[in-house]
């Protein structure tokens, strides 16, 4: 089994997606191993998305995924990282195959609903920058 990080975007948890979102999860054969609500900081959201510092929307995402609470959690199924991206779909919406959650409820590329660990070395590191040890069952 495989593990990877989901988040459930402040723009979902605004829009009363949590539940379904986690609906969809659960259907799909995941095991929620870990959830909580969050809400980041500047600084935690510019540590998260680090590898995006150089990116023309790095100041934009930042000030998105600070506006509100978000719901992290950890999935676990085989091919948790790939299966999760498929269900998440494309980053922009508009580009998301029919059924996704981007394509269902995103608005546009930036508020996209979901993030997803992209690797086993991200999704290892993601994990751990919202959860300890003890919090994964
Ligand atoms: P993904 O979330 O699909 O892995 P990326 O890792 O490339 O996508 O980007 C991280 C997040 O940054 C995206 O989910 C989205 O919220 C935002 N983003 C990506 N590309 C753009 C863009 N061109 N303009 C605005 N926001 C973007
Ligand atoms: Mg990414």
């Amino acid at each position: 089994m495989e593990q990877t990080l989901s988040i459930i975007k402040p723009d979902g948890v605004k829009k009363g997606l949590t539940g379904k979102i986690i609906l969809m999860f659960e259907e799909n054969g995941f095991e929620i191993k870990a959830i909580k609500k969050v809400q980041l900081t500047k600084k935690e959201a510019e540590e998260f998305y680090y590898v995006h510092k150089d990116r023309p929307f790095f100041d934009s995402l930042i000030s998105f995924m600070t506006e509100g609470a978000i719901v992290p959690m950890v999935l676990s199924a085989e091919s948790a990282i790939s299966k999760n991206r498929e269900i998440m779909g494309a980053t922009n919406p508009k580009d998301a195959k029919e059924g996704t959650i981007r394509k269902m409820f995103a608005e546009s590329i930036e508020r996209n609903i979901v993030h997803g660990s992209d690797s086993p070395e991200s999704s290892k590191s993601e994990i751990s920058f919202f959860f300890n040890i003890l919090e994964i069952l």
